[in-house]
């Protein structure tokens, strides 16, 4: 499982490194609005400029059609980058090239054209099996960035060793998303924890009316099953629901917003976890030695539903169990509620971090075991 790392190298005076970054960052009006994964990959770009080599960023930015697109344009991007380390060229988005996605050989050829080393900083795509991922590793001396080093390093550790008990906090909009990753967590956890919107489908397999709240019927078995698996699985014991006429994100628009039990009369919404299930979420992560949590308890975004996944977060702050925050809207959370730096690891890998813990390995990961430089 070992990846090569910067000084596996060698010396880079003088030598010409390409580096793929994430830097994929949430844009609103050209204007970043959060540029964590930006600096998320100074230390490395940082080291490689110190090292005296001649350092080249690229990244996708957004998703445009393999052509140039000035909503797309790194330009924003570049100008942060610049602030925050000197010296470093930042390519134009790759995906302005329909062969990055295609991973085309001909892309790939010119991508690395001039360039004496790869190194792969950008965990948020290493599972996907693009022409700036797979493909500078089959042709050049190649290593792990800092970050993905230890993203790598946290995330298969939950897998491998986690200190016990170990118990996965999941939540988020769906259960489909996350099948996976949760039937590969249950092998592992000493328990499971489910609220958001996923917990209704749970719910209704143990039996419960949902009301109008967000239900896989086609998942219903499943959830059933996973119920009855040897693992625990903690589902909410009260809910925070929306009633009829009420609409998400639109408080203007009125609603009643009401604490109930776990049966929910018709046309009513369960978007958040109940005060008593947040004290009883909260007393699991206390008494865990391992926490992984991915997947916001409610809908958080809507400030009428985002008391259980900030009861979440400052439990996850609180505990002394090794913390690991997964999911793009898990993080965004923790930011929110300004529990980032009381965590052991915020991954900045939305999907790649749940394809991590589910498969053990990622397209990115296997080209750069793969490389020239590795013996
Ligand atoms: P992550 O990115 O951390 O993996 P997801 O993408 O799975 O998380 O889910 C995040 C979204 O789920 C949030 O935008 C949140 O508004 C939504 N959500 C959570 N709970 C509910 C709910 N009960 N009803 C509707 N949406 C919900
Ligand atoms: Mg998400």
């Amino acid at each position: 499982m070992k990846l090569p790392t910067l000084d596996d190298l060698g010396p880079l005076e003088g030598r010409s490194v390409l580096v793929r970054c994430d830097f994929n960052v949430p844009l609103a009006d050209g204007e970043i609005t959060d540029d964590f994964r930006i600096r998320a990959a100074v230390p490395t770009l940082r080291r490689l400029v110190d090292a005296g080599a001649r350092v080249t960023a690229c990244t996708h930015l957004g998703r445009p059609a393999g052509r140039p697109d000035p909503r797309w344009s790194v330009e924003p991007v570049r100008r942060r980058l610049a602030e925050l380390v000197e010296g470093v060229e930042l390519l134009e988005n790759l995906r302005f090239d329909p062969g990055e996605t295609a991973n085309d050989p001909e892309f790939v050829d010119r991508l690395v054209d001039g360039h004496d080393a790869y190194v792969n900083e950008a965990f948020g795509a290493s599972h996907r099996a693009h022409a700036s991922i797979v493909g500078p590793p089959a042709r050049l001396p190649s290593a792990a960035g800092l970050l993905l080093t230890r993203e790598v390093e946290v995330l298969t550790g939950l897998r491998t060793d986690p200190a016990r008990p170990f118990v996965a906090v999941m939540g988020g909009a769906k259960v489909s998303d996350k099948l996976g990753v949760i039937e590969a967590l249950l092998d592992v956890v000493d328990a499971l924890v489910i609220g958001g919107g996923m917990c209704f489908t749970f719910l209704a397999a143990g039996g419960h009316s949902v009301g109008a709240s967000l239900l896989e019927p086609d998942m219903i078995d499943t959830c059933r099953r996973l119920l009855d698996g040897p693992r625990p699985i903690h589902l909410p014991v009260d809910i925070t629901a929306l009633g009829p006429g009420g609409r998400l994100f639109e408080p203007e628009a009125g609603g009643e917003v009401r604490q109930m039990g776990v049966d929910l009369p018709e046309g009513w919404m369960g978007v958040d976890i109940g005060p008593g299930t947040a004290a009883a979420f909260g007393d699991v992560i206390h008494e865990a030695r391992t926490v992984l949590w991915n997947g916001p308890m409610g809908a958080f975004e809507d400030p009428r539903f985002a008391a259980g996944t900030e009861a979440v977060a400052r439990a996850m702050a609180e505990t002394r169990a090794f913390t690991v925050v997964g999911g793009g809207d898990s993080a965004a959370a923790a930011r929110r509620f300004g529990v980032t730096k009381a965590m052991d690891h915020v991954s900045t890998g939305g999907g790649a971090s749940l394809e991590l813990i589910e498969k053990g390995d990622l397209p990115g990961l296997e080209a750069l075991r793969g490389a020239p430089n590795v013996v």
